[in-house]
This record gives C-alpha cells, structure tokens and sequence, in this order.
C-alpha cells in the first residue's frame, strides 16, 4: 500500500488495492476495469437509503427500509413452499420477515428475544406486510449499531462479486480520492463554470457516498450535476477521439479532383429525369471536398428514393475523368447487385470498365477480378466488404463510396487509407436509412453531412393500413381488384429465423396459395436463393409489367424500382424493424398513381410491435421514422454497433443524454484550441481499450 500512496495512483493496477489479488483482479477486468480509475469510474447503478429506521407501525408496501427489533417467533411454515416465518417487533407494529432459503444456523439464530437490525423491500405477503430475505445483523445493544452515515451505493456487478465487497473496494479508492491523490481533474474550471458543474473529485466522491439528504430521484433519472459533470467528459472524450480520427485522415494527401465535365455532361444527357435541386446541392458540397488535395469525409443522408445512388455516380464520375479507380461498397449482396445493374446501365455507354467482387466471387474469376483492380483495368469496382479485405490492391483507388447499413467502423475508415498507395482516397458515406440528427452529431462527428431533402418530383405519399391477419380474404379481393386495373403489387413475406432457405421456402407457399386463390394473375416468386440470372428475369417481368403480383421475402427491401407498383402487402410486419419496414414501404410511391401499404400482423401484437406500426402509420418521413426507432431500440442497435462496441459508454447514454450533445460540440471545440494537451489525456482515459489507433 505505502507505494500506492506515494505516485500518481489513478493508473495503479487494482492488485495494488488491499485484499485484490490476481483472481479478483481477473473479475474486475471482465467489467473492463484494470486500474484505480476504472474502478472511480465504476460508478452505482442505485442507492438505498439505509441512513434511518424505520418503525415497523409506519411501513408501507414496496419501499426500501432498515428496520429494528425483537424477535417474538420464529418459525418453519409449511405451505405450498416451506418457509421460516420470523415475527419481528418494535412496540410501534409488528412484521413478518420470510426466508424461503435458510440454514439450520440461520434458523437457529434467529431465535425468540434477539434483537436484530434489517434491510429489504416491504411488501404484501401471506401475513400482512412482510420482509423476502432482508439482509440482517444482530443488535446486541440497542445503540451500538450505527446507522449508514451515506446513501449505501449498489454497483454494477458481475457474478461472484457481491455489493459488500465492492462497497469495501470502493472505501480504499474513496479514502484516496479524498487524500486528492486518485485521479487529475482534466477539464479546465473555465469549461465547468458556465454548466455549474462540479469538478471531478467532488463529482464522484459524491457519486460513491451520497451525502443524507440527497435527491435519489434525480441520481436515479442520471440528472444530478455530479453524473453530468462526468457524462458531459466522457461524450467530450469521445468526440475528441472522432476529431482526431479525421484530423489524422485529413493529414494524408489525395488525389485533386476538378468537377468531371465532359462525363457528367453525356451521363446527365443519357438520363431521362434531371437531378433534382437537394442532389445538386449535395453534389456541389461533394465536389468542393474533392477539388482540396485532402481526404473527404463526408456522410450523405437522404430518405429512402432520395436519389442517393445518382449523387454518388456523379461524385464517381470526377474521379474517373481525372484517372482514378472508384470503389463501391453496399452492405448486402443483393444491394451490391443492384447498384452493380445501375451503374453498368450508366457508366458502360461512357467507356467505363466494371468489376465485380464480392465473398461468392472465388477462384479463377476472383483471380482474374483482382488482377484487373490491382492493373487498374477496372475503373469502377463494386462489390460486399469484400471490396476491402486486405489481399484487395487498387492501381489508384480515388474516391471510396461506401453505401452503409450499419456503422462503416473506425477501422473500417483508417484501413481505407490504405488503398491509396500514396494518395489517400476520398471517402464518400451514404446512409441506407437516415439517422436522427442527435445520434449523427456524436456518432458521426468525424464525417462533414450533407443531406438531399428532397424527393424526385411525381411520387405520392403512400397511404399505410394496418389489419390483422383474419381479413386475409379482404386483402387478396384488393390485390385482385388492383391488378385487374393494370397495376401491380407486392407481397412481402416475413419470417423470424435468420435463413435464407426456410424463408424461400415459406414464401412458396405463400405464393402457391396466392396462386390458387387468383389464378387469372400472373404471380412470380422471388427470394435470396436463387442465381442473380434468375432474380434479374424475374424483376425484368415485374418490371415489364407482365407479372402482376411479386411475391417475396425481404430481399426487395433495397434496390427495386418499379413505379407502376402501388400496393405493398407485408404479412408479419410485426418481426421486422422499423428501418426495414419504412425502407420496404420504399418499394411503393415510385408513381403517380396512388399507393398503399397493407401490414398484416399477426395478434396479439407486442408493445413494440405496436409502436412500429403505429409510427408506420402516422409518418412516411424517414427521419421521423429514424427518431421514433431510436427511442424504441435505442442507438446501440440503432447504428448497428451494439455487438461491436463501438459506441459503447460507460456512463454516458447516447439517448438519454441527448439533449446535452450540443454543448459538447461547443466543448470539443473550446478544448481543441484552449486545451489541447488534455486531448489525449481524456482519450486514453475514456475510449484506451476500445480503440486502437495502430495506424494513427
Ligand atoms: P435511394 O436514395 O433510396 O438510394 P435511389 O438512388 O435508389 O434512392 O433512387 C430511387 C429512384 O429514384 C431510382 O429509380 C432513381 O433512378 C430515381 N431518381 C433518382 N434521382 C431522380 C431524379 N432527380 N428525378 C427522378 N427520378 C430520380
Ligand atoms: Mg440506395
């Protein structure tokens, strides 16, 4: 211990602690806690107030309470479980505490005229108000046990660690706090002072021993000042970590790009619609970052048939006229495919070479694909993450488009840089979805945003019902009835298991009994199992309007574009996401006539299933959509990184903490130019073993 008191003690390994030894240790690290300021950081879930006790004569159900007194009984009841009854008394009432677990010592102990000090839950029981397995101490003398002088704090935990033993490692690292010698208060008092935040030591000194008195509400709904104050460090930290990514990004050279003139002008001839006003601003907002010499960074967001994938073709184009490669990467195969017949469609009347590349490709075709990016003979590539595995050499890839389902990772982003070989590429993020402003503020704050606002004129709002499945009838009359008028519908076939082959197969049945039901309509099956050959001639029948009805599972989510389809049916819609359904209804509004989108769910509904249908209802506008998907799911799944990590806090909640994000944006700035030597400081202390900067 006496080392641990004579340096800086915040990056001491907890082993340096009294009674920490090399198994407990293992434990703690579980919870991502290695040194003294970890475990600082580890911060109580709740508190119980065991500072008063209560008389038993004033107890009321479903509140925590320290009680004291005599034993008058105890006893072993059987009932439906065998239980010790202890009849507990205090001369203001009397209560039941109730033991469904107990030992022969316990049972011996607890005997008629001890005096016993107890905490737990008061709750209706059997006999009236009864205690479930308090914890308890025996009171030899009615004033030697004092009571709790703080709020008793209840950690986070993780199993075999229980909350005497965290109350008693706490204790020590308190004791140091308070000796000032734990941990360096970072943020200058000039940035506090206008938030009336408390500096750090006071902030978790108040954290870990709630003084008597303190407001339990407001620490339970993380609103006091002592958990802001290290809620607004630790968002601090992480966008400083985001900045210093781009600022890193943005050191390397890339390749300058005037605005491609001769291309773009036969592509925006070739095209039978023109962009609308929101894709020109956003190309020109593209094109500005590209003529620097600096690495772009810049995240597009559009609502779904924004005409995202043309603003990325005319950013392709000013690459390609000066020389350089162009990557592409979508999410999914299918997508993948998709932009892949897109751009094929445009670029190859230019003169522009194509490359495919994607896991499926193998072999001598991989061989030969890599052999034409690695040339340079492919001048624009498209493709899965495959795109950007290691054993992938571009000759000289410039711009980088990346079309994202979930978070493009940090790494993800550092490693592209590689691809360049000299020159950094530009990088181009385009949302599938759009995301609230709040979580592209903090999850994106290394990226510069632009956002097309604007639909291509001739689309109508599509018009969404909900029904249960029991009117299954009804709706296949619609679809008959729709279909005899020329126009064209989907059916969109859900299920729960994450398997291509048991959803194909349900939706050929589905299909089979559609076709019986309506056999004057042509109706085609289309599912993720079968050949891209298969899938594109089923599409160009649809598309043709030879067939009438497509039925087919999730895989039409993205990409498909027919405009004379104006009625959507998804069955189950209640298994699918909000993000996946608004893009699914997508599909549909692509024509002037008018559309409907029919979700056929399956009763009884779950409470969030019927909040997604509710807000499917009410909204076709995705950033509405995005906003009400935050609040049900949260933004872990959300931007897709609960499984990675990524955005993972230990205090702070993306969500919840929302309304501050704002003012950090203020802060990072002040300390990038007040403050910089802290920059890393609080990195490492925030984000250290989250992110490795290898390549920074
Ligand atoms: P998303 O933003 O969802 O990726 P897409 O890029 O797939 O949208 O575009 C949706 C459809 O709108 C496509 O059929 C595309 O050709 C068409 N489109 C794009 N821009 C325009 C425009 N300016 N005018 C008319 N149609 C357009
Ligand atoms: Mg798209």
């Amino acid at each position: 211990m006496s080392t641990i008191l004579e340096q800086s003690l915040g990056h001491a390994p907890v082993t340096e602690l009294k009674n920490v030894g090399a198994k407990f240790a293992e434990k703690l690290a579980k919870l991502g806690i290695h040194n003294v300021q970890d475990l600082l950081f580890h911060v109580p879930l709740r508190y119980q107030d065991r500072t008063r006790i209560t008389p038993i004569g004033g107890l009321r159900p479903n509140v925590d309470v320290v009680i004291e007194g005599e034993i008058m009984l105890a006893d072993v009841v059987f009932g439906k479980r065998r239980s010790l009854a202890v009849r507990l008394q205090d001369g203001t009432g009397t209560i039941t505490l109730r033991f469904y677990h107990f030992s022969g010592a316990q049972k011996n102990n607890l005997q008629k005229g001890a005096r016993i000090r107890c905490y737990g839950e008061v709750r209706r029981g059997r006999a009236g108000l009864e205690l479930y397995h308090p914890e308890y101490q025996f009171v030899d003398d009615v004033s030697a046990l004092p009571t709790e002088k703080t709020l008793t704090p209840i950690y986070p935990s993780t199993e075999g660690i229980t909350q005497a033993r965290w109350r008693q490692l706490m204790s020590q690292v308190v004791t140091l706090l308070q000796k000032g010698r734990a941990i360096d208060d970072l943020i200058p008092s000039k940035l506090l002072l206008p938030y009336q935040l408390p500096n750090l030591r006071s902030a978790l000194l108040y954290l870990h021993q709630p003084p008597v008195g303190a407001n339990l509400q407001e620490l339970e709904n993380h609103q006091h000042p002592a958990q802001k104050r290290l809620i607004m460090e630790e968002l601090l930290a992480h966008n400083l970590s985001l900045l210093k990514m781009r600022a890193s990004i943005q050191l390397d050279h890339a390749p300058v790009l005037p605005a491609s003139n001769t291309l773009k002008t036969s592509f925006l001839a070739s095209l039978p619609f023109t962009p609308t006003n929101a894709q020109q601003r956003v190309v020109n907002e593209i094109q500005q970052d590209l003529s620097k010499g600096f690495p772009m960074l810049r995240l597009v967001q559009g609502d779904v048939g924004s005409g995202k994938t043309l603003v990325a073709a005319l950013a392709a184009l000013s690459a390609l006229e000066q020389g350089f490669q162009v990557a592409l990467m979508a999410p999914t195969e299918i997508l993948a495919e998709q932009h892949l017949k897109n751009f094929q469609t445009w670029f190859e009347p230019l003169g522009i070479s194509m490359a495919w590349l994607a896991g499926k490709v193998k072999g001598k075709a991989r061989q030969t694909t890599m052999a034409a990016i690695v040339s340079g003979e492919a001048q624009m590539v498209i493709g899965t993450h495959a795109l950007f595995q290691d054993d992938v050499a571009f000759a000289n890839l410039g711009l980088a488009i990346i079309d994202e389902q979930h978070r493009f990772g940090v790494h993800q982003r550092l490693a592209l840089r590689q691809k360049g070989k000299g020159l950094s590429p530009h990088q181009l993020i385009m949302t599938a979805t759009p995301i609230p402003r709040t979580l592209a503020m903090s999850a994106y704050a290394d990226l510069d945003t632009s956002v097309i606002d604007e639909l291509p004129p001739g689309r109508t709002p599509v018009n969404t019902v909900a029904l249960d499945q029991s009117r299954r009838q009804q709706v296949i009359e619609r679809i008959r009835h729709a279909c005899v008028e020329g126009r064209q519908a989907y059916w969109v076939c859900t299920l729960i298991e994450e398997s291509e082959a048991l959803e194909a197969q349900a939706a050929e049945v589905t299909a089979q009994e559609l076709q019986t039901a309506l056999p004057e309509l042509n109706i085609a099956l289309i599912h993720g199992r079968l050949k891209p050959k298969e899938k594109a001639d089923i599409m160009a029948a649809f598309k043709s309007g030879e067939t009438q009805l497509l039925v087919a599972t999730t895989v039409i989510e993205v990409g498909v574009d027919v405009p004379n389809a104006s009625l959507m049916i998804i069955e189950n819609p209640e298994r699918l996401g909000l993000a996946q359904l608004h893009q699914l209804r997508g599909r549909v509004g692509r024509g002037s006539a008018a559309s409907h989108c029919l979700l056929m769910y399956q009763s009884p509904l779950s409470q969030a299933g019927k909040q997604r249908i509710q807000a499917m209802r009410d909204t076709t506008d995705g950033f509405k959509i995005a906003e009400i998907d935050l609040d049900i799911r949260g933004p872990g799944e959300v931007l897709g990184t609960k499984q990675t990590g990524l955005m993972q806090m230990r205090i702070a909640d993306l969500q919840r903490d929302s309304h501050l994000l704002d003012d950090i944006k203020h802060w990072a700035q002040l300390t990038q130019t007040h403050a910089p030597h802290i920059v890393e400081l609080l990195i490492a202390r925030w984000l250290g073993e989250n992110i490795r900067y290898g390549q920074v």
